[in-house]
């Protein structure tokens, strides 16, 4: 077994929550305790969220102990909690280094939504997202990843917001971070949040969110069974490259062929998010631009108004325009919904998560745009 799943810690003892079945099988097996030992470890860690190696009571002191001197356990510690008058919940969690992430909580009356991080900041530096103006501070591990599921999950009983143990239904990686540019830790999270003996989330229920990391699009594909959103918010590269840096190294025709090659499942579709930014990519011309390169593509276009920022160059399109970007795509037979700004007054829209700079950050006042949500 690796010491350790942390590309950033080799060195560190390694982290049960991020342990998927087969290393847990490999730990219990060299501490000589018998197989099924690890499956017991991975509900409790997985299925019931445990805080602590104190909350695994029939698990044996003996065993206990020697896993609190062997190994660590992840387990993120809630800064501050925001609530929205729309129902919406940000959560800022501390990690154990003292980096602070955020998830959002969306609740509908069909399912209930966490938006989750995969990085601490961003490199990426779309320059329309306050995530992106972090940097980056570090990758998540897969147990950091999979915390805010669990944390978020005993925070909704709690609150009586929900009935245990896992009252989420959806899950999109739309938080903080380029989820692709974090793939080795993604892909062990995601596999332990779809794991029966985990949360058991239905793939069909798991959005994986990318500004367009091409040769990890086909990774994510083949490796994985969630769904694809993509970032697109423009229609010529000249367009992309000035909000989206990476449409420099993966311009629009290698995105859109990735999009064209990814294996969607049956009966569904790949999101394109498109946040409309006034004067810049609203115009009908866009609209039919779009429609053109989604074309041969099983697509939803989610449209998501940019709340104007004094802090960005950048401002909201007049309501008349939104819906007439939309008639324009629903006239060439595609389905495009405007998504609805949610948690705006709490800074935890699309492009607001920004908890670097801790509670009184100004930019976490800034409404920027709405948070798109998979449907
Ligand atoms: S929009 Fe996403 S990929 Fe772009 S900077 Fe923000 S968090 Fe990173």
């Amino acid at each position: 077994m690796s010491a350790s799943l942390d590309p950033d810690r080799p060195e560190a003892r390694p982290d049960l929550r991020s342990l998927p079945l087969d290393h847990l099988t490999a730990l219990v097996a060299s501490l000589g305790e018998r197989p099924f030992r690890a499956r017991q470890l991975l509900r409790w860690l997985q299925q019931k969220g445990a805080a602590s190696l104190d909350e695994l009571t029939d698990v044996p002191r003996a065993l206990r102990a020697a896993l609190a001197e062997r190994t660590t356990l992840t387990t993120l510690e809630r800064a501050t909690e925001q609530r929205s008058v729309d129902g919406t919940i940000k959560w800022t969690w501390r990690t154990h280094d003292g980096k602070l992430i955020e998830s959002v909580y969306l609740p509908e009356t069909d399912r209930r939504t966490l938006c989750v991080s995969s990085q601490a900041g961003c490199a990426v530096g779309c320059t329309f997202c306050l995530t992106g103006t972090m940097g980056l501070a570090r990758n998540l591990t897969p147990g950091e990843i999979v915390d805010q599921v669990h944390r978020a999950n005993r925070r909704i009983v709690e609150l009586g917001e929900g009935e245990g143990p896992r009252p989420l239904t959806n899950l999109v990686f739309m938080g903080m971070g380029e989820p692709l540019a974090n793939y080795r830790s993604l892909k062990i999270a995601l596999d332990l949040l779809l794991a029966e003996d985990g949360p058991n989330f239905s793939h069909r229920h798991v959005t994986v969110s990318t500004s367009g990391l091409v040769p990890v699009m086909r990774k994510l594909g083949e490796e994985t069974p969630v769904k694809l959103a993509v970032s697109l918010n423009a229609t010529t590269d000249a367009q992309r490259d000035a909000i989206m840096p990476i449409n420099r190294r993966y311009p629009l025709a290698q995105l859109l062929d990735a999009c064209r090659s990814f294996p969607v499942r049956n009966g569904r579709r790949i999101t394109f998010e498109y946040v409309l930014l006034g004067g810049v990519n609203d115009s009908l011309e866009d609209a039919a631009r779009l429609a053109g390169l989604v074309r041969g593509i099983p697509t939803k276009v989610n449209l998501i108004p940019y709340n104007a920022n004094p802090g960005l160059p950048f401002h909201a399109p007049a309501p008349e325009r939104v819906a007439a970007f939309q008639e324009a795509l629903v006239a060439r037979n595609l389905t495009a919904v405007v998504r609805k700004n949610r948690g705006r007054d709490i800074s935890a829209a699309c492009g607001q998560l920004a908890a670097e700079g801790g509670p009184g950050d100004p930019r976490r006042a800034q409404s920027l745009t709405g948070l798109p949500v998979a449907g």
